[in-house]
């Protein structure tokens, strides 16, 4: 029986690619998507399944428990059990501390991090009773060195493997696994988004020489959802060509 991978945001940028290389490797994903994205989300759909990497969509706002707990709901109905979740959607909602406003700190929080509660916790009782799961949280290198203009995103993405190491623990027992990888700048509309000269200078600054593609990423969740990743929980990878380590 082919294992069920939830990916968070998986119709777009990284997490189209995590869903494209889970899919290709055997496993029934089911891609999410932000409910007043319909319309993108079933064209990427499409072109998919065009592409031979058949997937299943599932509307949700991370941000909103209800809503999650809706879709997987639906998702157990339907396919009995979810093995693997990926949290990736996240947004930016950039501003200096001084300049933010209370709704662009809640929206990156909510999204960011309160996901992975409204995510993961409907998903526990089934990974449990299955004796496997495989949790796999998108952070960030801005959550491993802080960002000028960020102090939502980087107190969010922080948080994110915060939550990992404790679920890690809580979760240890019960075969399932959770992992965080934070990526660096990785070629997707987030990163297109950052005016021209501060990307070269960004570039520079990376010991590879180069932005990393969105595979990168999606290679990485592979090798943490493998049926045989069971040794590895609470680990950070970073994806980043050696901009921050640690
Ligand atoms: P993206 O904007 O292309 O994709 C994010 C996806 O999340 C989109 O499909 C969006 O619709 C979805 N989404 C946003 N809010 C949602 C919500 N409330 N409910 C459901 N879906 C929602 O961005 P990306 O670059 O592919 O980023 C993916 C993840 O990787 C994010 O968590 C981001 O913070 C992280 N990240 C990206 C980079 C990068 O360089 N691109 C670097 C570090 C971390």
């Amino acid at each position: 029986m082919k294992k069920v991978a939830l990916v968070t945001g998986g119709t777009s940028g990284l997490g189209a690619a995590i869903s494209a290389r889970l899919t290709s490797d055997g496993y029934q994903v089911v891609a999410n998507y932000l409910p007043a994205l319909e319309d993108q989300a079933l064209e990427w759909q499409q072109a998919s399944e065009q592409d031979g990497l058949p997937c299943a969509v599932a509307a949700a706002d991370v941000s909103d428990a209800t809503s999650c707990q809706l879709m997987i709901d639906m998702l157990l109905e339907e396919f009995k059990r979810v093995d693997i979740v990926v949290n990736n959607a996240g947004i930016t909602r950039d501003a200096t501390l001084k300049k933010m406003d209370l709704e662009q700190w809640q929206a990156v929080i909510n999204t960011n991090l309160s996901s992975l509660y409204n995510v993961c916790k409907p998903v526990l009782e089934s990974m449990q009773n299955n004796r496997f799961g495989r949790i796999v949280n998108i952070s960030s290198v801005n959550a491993q060195r802080g960002q000028f203009g960020q102090t939502n995103y980087s107190a969010a993405k922080a948080g994110v493997h915060g939550f990992t190491k404790a679920l890690a623990q809580e979760m240890a027992r019960h075969g399932v696994t959770v992992n965080t990888i934070s990526p660096g700048f990785i070629n997707t509309a987030m990163v297109d988004a950052i005016p021209e000269a501060m990307r070269t200078e960004i570039i520079d600054s990376i010991p590879v020489g180069r932005v990393g593609q969105p595979e990168d990423i999606a290679r990485a969740v592979r090798f943490l959802v493998d049926d045989n990743a069971g040794y590895i929980t609470g680990s950070e990878i970073s994806v980043n060509g050696g901009l921050f380590m640690h």
